[in-house]
């Protein structure tokens, strides 16, 4: 709940206001994982809480070599998701989920292979974060919503755990610290611009033709580059933030002359840059990475023709928690990263 639906709720039930700051706080800030810890509030209220009160669980985890751990997650009803931590200096960055699988169906991901399970709601969003808070000891500064799912798919519950991330009340995470990316879903774009939050607006591009993005994305079909493209220059406009172009190279795929040169015809010239992503291979994927060498050749080229280009280095590859490896397992199903 939001601090102004508590405060509703519980001087509803004769509580007075200032009680609805202490439990918001303990779920948001303190990271309460039991109502028992709550201990300064009546023994009325905590009975209360109590039959609400849900955590998630973390079933497994595992630790790459470069730091970055790999959590997997259930929730009450046995369905799982998986988180990562990034620990990077003085930085904690934690990559959420927003669904459990997704529906979008892109061709180079492994959580598009396994379609949608559900949505999570904005407290199992949240409750990714103070699971990880809890591994390190540490708060979280960055919040990405880079893990499972397609957040703008699950607008209203992400929008709703930005809020309780952000609140004051609680974690405070500032809004420039947090990032939604996005396959493309241009109305949830224009919706989230309405907002003017400043959030980092971060869009998976992957191809600059339609006839190319629409092999490897299917939602092209829907949103082809002639909607998306406006939506996100309107976002740049609006709130003053450069937008981020996801672009993860595929050997022989979207790396060659043609995507060259249509890419910095889309982006060149306004408040915008483009991240190099390197693809990590997953069961099934039919695609090969290009190498280090040949991504620094695209950038500089891309470079060359004006355009901000920066690349990914990405982490937890040796524990499939890098982009696109994401796997939850459904309920009643081995979990195939487990092990
Ligand atoms: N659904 C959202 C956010 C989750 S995916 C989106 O698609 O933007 C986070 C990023 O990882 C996206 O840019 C996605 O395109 C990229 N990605 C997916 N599969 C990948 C893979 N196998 N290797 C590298 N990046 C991948
Ligand atoms: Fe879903 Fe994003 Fe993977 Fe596409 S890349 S299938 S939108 S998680």
């Amino acid at each position: 709940m939001l601090p102004e639906e508590l405060e509703e709720w519980l001087t509803s039930l004769g509580y007075p206001k200032y009680r609805a700051r202490q439990v918001f706080g303990w779920i948001n800030k303190q990271g309460a994982g039991s109502v028992r810890q709550m201990t300064n509030l009546p023994a009325t209220l905590r009975e209360l809480l109590q039959k609400d009160f849900r955590t998630g669980t973390v079933e497994a985890e595992q630790c790459s070599k470069d730091g970055s751990r790999k959590l997997l997650i259930r929730f009450d009803d046995g369905q799982r998701v998986e988180t990562v931590l990034l620990p990077q200096g003085t930085r904690f960055t934690i990559c959420l989920s927003s669904q459990a699988g997704c529906g979008m169906g892109c061709a180079f991901c492994a959580t598009g292979r396994e379609g949608l399970s559900r949505q999570l709601s904005a407290g199992e969003i949240t409750e990714q974060v103070r699971l990880a808070e809890l591994k390190f000891d540490k708060p979280a500064s960055n919040v990405v919503f880079m893990g499972m799912g397609e957040p703008l798919a699950n607008y209203e519950n992400t929008v709703r755990a930005i809020k309780l991330l952000n609140h004051p009340w609680g974690r405070n995470i500032g809004i420039r610290h947090l990032t939604i990316s996005t396959c493309g879903l241009v109305p949830q774009i224009q919706k989230l611009s309405e907002l003017d939050w400043q959030i980092v607006l971060a869009v998976s591009l992957h191809a600059a033709t339609d006839q190319l993005r629409g092999k490897l994305m299917p939602i092209n079909s829907k949103y082809p580059l002639s909607k998306l493209l406006p939506a996100c220059r309107e976002y740049a406009a609006r709130t003053g933030r450069r937008v981020t172009f996801e672009y993860v190279m595929l050997k022989g795929v979207n790396d060659g002359e043609e995507q060259l040169r249509a890419l910095s015809k889309l982006l060149r010239g306004w408040l915008c840059h483009l991240n190099l992503i390197p693809f990590n291979p997953a069961a099934g994927l039919p695609y090969t990475a290009c190498s280090a060498r040949e991504i620094r050749q695209f950038a500089l080229r891309l470079e060359a023709q004006g355009i901000a280009v920066t690349v990914r280095s990405s982490m937890g590859a040796d524990v499939a928690a890098a982009c696109g490896q994401l796997r939850g397992g459904r309920v009643g199903h081995e979990h195939p990263g487990k092990n």
